[in-house]
């Protein structure tokens, strides 16, 4: 992202917003509620159209007005705090959906692949159960399950073990954890500093609309620069 700006209404939301995210790496972005985290997630997946500046996605630049968005959507994978499986469709289904409509991949392909994905994030049982049978984390892994189907490009993940409860978060990092040593290229926004701290490469400090600090996980967790960061830390770990 190369200065991103981005307003509601009057209110400027994203300020001159920079970022950039190498392949195979992990990002993690926190502040406090209201910060822009969200924003800037929809923004980059092009749910939210910028006001000034430009996004790029290899060597594309996405928010050039001539680009195809659902094509570039197709290449980001998206998985957000609430689950939002299709409750009347099974786990496989659900999962095999976007890979048969939008991709074109035949059932037989499609179906191979969920199961695939399901075996690796622990749900191999579950192919053919509804979503209201399953645990929230369970739940959350299909979603998972969901955005990885179309083989993304990126992974963009919203805060999405908010809405479990605790016993159940461990369950979805471990897997976020295993996408990474697989070399998935993730940012996600989160609350669970252990994880952010654990798990990403690179960690942004957001701090109404601004990228206040940015560094290593180690740099930003144990030797923060700004005050804000700082009082952040202090207050939420
Ligand atoms: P949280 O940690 O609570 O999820 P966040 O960092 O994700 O917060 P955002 O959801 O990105 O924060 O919101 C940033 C700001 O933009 C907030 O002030 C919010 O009220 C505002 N905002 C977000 N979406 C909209 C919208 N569709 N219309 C108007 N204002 C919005
Ligand atoms: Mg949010």
């Amino acid at each position: 992202m190369e200065s991103v700006r981005k307003t509601f209404g009057g209110a400027v939301v994203l300020r001159d917003v920079d970022l950039e995210v190498a392949p195979h790496t992990v990002t993690a972005l926190i502040g406090a509620s209201g910060s822009g985290k969200s924003t800037l997630l929809r923004c980059a997946n092009l749910l939210e159209e910028i006001d000034d500046g430009a996004i790029w996605l290899d060597d594309e630049e996405i928010t050039d007005p001539r680009v195809d968005q659902d094509a570039v959507r197709r290449r980001i994978g998206v998985v957000f705090q609430a689950y939002n499986l299709f409750p009347h469709m099974t786990v496989v289904d659900n999962i095999t959906l976007a890979p048969r409509r939008v991709h074109g991949v035949s059932r037989g392909e499609a179906e191979e692949r969920a199961r695939e994905l399901l075996e690796r994030l622990g749900l191999a049982g579950k192919a053919d159960a509804y979503p209201d049978r399953l645990s929230g984390g369970q739940q959350q892994r299909v979603a998972i399950a969901r955005a990885l189907a179309v083989r993304p490009r990126l992974l963009l993940l919203d805060e999405i073990t908010a809405a479990l409860d605790p016993e159940l978060v461990g369950e979805v990092l471990e897997v976020v954890r295993g996408l990474k040593d697989e070399g998935m290229t993730m940012v996600l926004a989160t609350h669970e500093m252990g994880f952010a701290r654990d798990v990403a490469d690179q960690v942004c400090f957001l701090d109404g609309g601004v990228v206040l600090e940015r560094g290593t996980a180690e740099e930003v967790f144990a030797d923060p620069q700004q005050d804000r960061t700082r009082r952040f830390l202090r207050r939420i770990v």
